[in-house]
């Protein structure tokens, strides 16, 4: 299994993530069918939605014992290039107009060099195409000198509204439309009708120190990454359960999209490739688990996390549980109860997140899945700082038990809970 910073590198924007996704899944012995296909249950299998979302399962021996799951997100906060708009010359660079993609820390995109990524559509001799595109060091996007800022409240200039734009240099012209940009980037012949345009800047950057990991997209790659690693170690076991991971796009913007976790799209995997009656079907799904795979806010050495009670996880003190009274992450006693019991019985190291009811925090897909699928859920993750930062920083010994943790979940999570529903007479 290739490193998380390979991982990563490798997912510059959320259809390289599911692109990275399949090819390690098929090396390890997946077989990638089309969703139109029949699904078949005698095999491992990986398919994609949309080229953002995936999921993946090993079929059990017994349909009506459920599945167990991790479940993620591909997509991570960006910037994104315009779908219309046009570039301008400004001396040696041109400037090509941006927007953000859900809620990056701005100002971390300042003066740094950024990569771009994504895919192109496009409509040539009565066909259409969809061309995936990475180019490193893409360009830049520089701040204000505070000398420019005199006479306003302003400390530092962070963009906003129309001032969106990545500075590049190249064989551009001034006035070149977003269409004959991406044409050009794409290397997509010149009479081909671009149809859309799905581009995103972020950096690349990946530096260790030690143990303590700095990289872009942690959120939620590192997730993606774990669920992946916990289901190709498993391989050659064979369970009554079927073990299933699901990356969604569009967690970062709400979840209401046909690749994102609040459709039917996880209900209708399972109908598809258990085939049970409806009766049987219910059943199946109380017994099945999912753990919600999402970063969480570590102690920042000198702010601590304001939505965290305290004792607040810290970088290297091993994976979170996030749970509270607030219910912003799936919190049921005994699905909190099947993680820990989890982690106690493979020596997983665990820290608990648990959030203040009277502070605003983040949300993850698990209560979107639990409240739209049924299903027994549980949010987890690894502790990181600067979440939503250009490069987010995490530490790897929390990702190694987070790796151990999702094989875990896979492996024993609807055991336990068949445990835990027979103490509860439910
Ligand atoms: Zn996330």
């Amino acid at each position: 299994m290739i490193s998380l910073q390979e991982f990563i590198k490798r997912s510059p924007s959320p259809w390289h993530a599911v692109q990275t996704a399949i090819a390690v899944l098929k090396e390890h012995g997946f077989a990638h069918v089309r969703e139109s296909e029949p699904f078949v249950s005698d095999r491992p299998i990986v398919y994609s939605r949309d080229r953002t979302q995936f999921i993946a399962y090993i079929p059990g021996t017994t349909t009506s014992a459920g599945f167990s799951s991790v479940q993620s997100h591909t997509d991570s906060p960006a910037l994104r290039i315009l779908q219309n708009g046009e570039l301008k010359s400004n001396g040696s660079m041109f400037t090509v107009p941006c927007e953000p993609y859900s809620g990056p820390v701005l100002s971390r995109w300042l003066d740094r060099p950024l990569q771009l990524a994504g895919q192109i559509s496009y409509y040539l001799n009565g066909k259409l195409g969809f061309k995936l595109v990475h180019v490193d060091k893409f360009g830049f996007i520089p701040s204000l000198a505070p000398h420019m800022l005199r006479g306003t409240d302003q400390k530092d200039w962070v963009p906003e509204n129309g001032d969106f734009v990545v500075c590049t240099t190249g064989d551009y012209k001034d006035k070149m439309s977003i269409s004959e940009f991406a044409k050009k980037i794409g290397e997509i012949p010149a009479e081909a009708v671009v149809t859309a345009v799905n581009l995103e800047i972020s950096a690349f950057e990946c530096t260790q120190f030690g143990n303590i990991l700095q990289c872009p997209r942690l959120d939620n790659l590192a997730s993606v990454y774990a669920s992946i690693h916990g289901l190709v170690s498993q391989m050659k076991v064979q369970t009554p359960h079927t073990r299933m991971i699901c990356g969604f796009n569009n967690e970062e913007v709400g979840s209401q999209t046909r690749a994102g976790a609040e459709g039917p799209f996880l209900i209708n995997w399972w109908r598809r490739v258990s085939g049970l009656s409806e009766k049987e079907f219910s059943s199946s799904l109380a017994r099945s688990f999912a753990a919600s795979a999402d970063g969480g806010h570590a102690n920042h050495p000198i702010k601590g996390a304001g939505s965290c009670n305290d004792p607040v996880p810290v970088l290297g003190g091993g994976m979170i549980i996030k749970y509270g009274q607030k219910q912003n992450y799936a919190f049921t006693d005994h699905c909190v109860s099947v993680a820990k019991a989890i982690c106690l019985s493979n020596n997983i190291k665990f820290q608990n997140w648990i959030g203040r009811s009277y502070k605003m925090g983040g949300g993850t897909i698990g209560n979107i899945v639990a409240a739209g699928s049924d299903m027994n859920v549980v949010d987890c993750g690894i502790p990181m700082l600067g979440m939503h930062s250009c490069v987010e920083t995490c530490d790897l010994q929390d990702v190694e038990a987070f790796n151990n943790y999702c094989a875990g979940i896979l492996m024993d999570s609807c055991k336990v809970l068949a445990q835990a529903h027979e103490e509860m007479m439910e």
